[in-house]
């Protein structure tokens, strides 16, 4: 599964070395010139991650990081800060402000792949290929296979996208709104209703081998996959 990665860097050289990087690693990246631009971006796509610089002409990449906390919407995305910086009382900064990780420049490729596969790991499993088991059922990102009790599912790339999203934050209710901006990557667009037909169509999919009721429907607050 590929992460998409929102970068933040006004340099072009950095930004073209990291987005290529990223793209190269199986990312799909995103690109914004300044923090501005960065806001109006995640407003109609969310990002599983940011890698944001620090200098920034304009608003700073601290005060973008602070935004992103401080929305309700947006308070969860994982964020790794570019820093030209060494100073330790600016990185402290920046894992004050909510950085799950920072890269002090110049960086090595390999570096940057790392720590990104490093905090989508800890902060959005989602988004790696990382193989997930819950009570029998196993979905591999990797091969796209779900199996059920070893049985072998069927699914759309929708209810794929939902299961594993499910499968990765168990236990946890999510709301329409959430699943869309979680998993469609979009609520601004998609219909809520939307959430609905593909619940519908992955509780179908489970049904063969009676994993279908780890989806529930929790009254007026949305979805969760739980084994209780
Ligand atoms: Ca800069």
């Amino acid at each position: 599964m590929t992460a998409t990665v929102l970068v933040v860097e006004d340099e072009p050289a950095i930004q073209e070395l990291v987005s290529y990087n990223l793209e190269l690693a199986g990312h799909r990246a995103l690109r914004a010139d300044n923090a501005e631009q960065a806001l109006e971006m995640v407003r109609t796509e969310l990002p599983d991650l940011v890698v944001l610089d620090w200098m920034l002409p304009g608003m700073s990449g601290l005060e973008f990081a602070r935004r992103l906390r401080t929305d309700r919407r947006t308070h969860a995305i994982p964020l790794i800060m570019l820093t030209a910086r060494v100073d330790e009382k600016d990185k402290l900064t920046g894992l004050e402000t909510g950085a799950d990780d920072y890269l002090t420049k110049p960086f090595s490729p390999r570096e940057l792949n790392a720590r990104v596969k490093a905090v989508l790991r800890r902060r959005a499993p989602q988004a790696t290929d990382d193989a997930v088991h819950v009570d029998g059922l196993q979905l591999d990102p990797v091969s796209h296979r779900v199996t059920g009790n070893g049985q072998t599912l069927s699914l759309g790339p929708t209810e794929f996208r939902l299961l594993h999203f499910f499968m990765t934050h168990a236990e946890r209710v999510y709301s329409r709104t959430q699943l869309l901006d979680q998993v469609w990557g979009d609520h601004v667009f998609v219909e809520e209703r939307t959430v609905d037909v593909h619940i519908r169509r992955l509780r179908k999919a489970l049904e063969a081998t009676g994993h279908d009721r780890l989806i529930q429907t929790v009254r007026s607050a949305g979805y969760r996959l739980s084994t209780a």
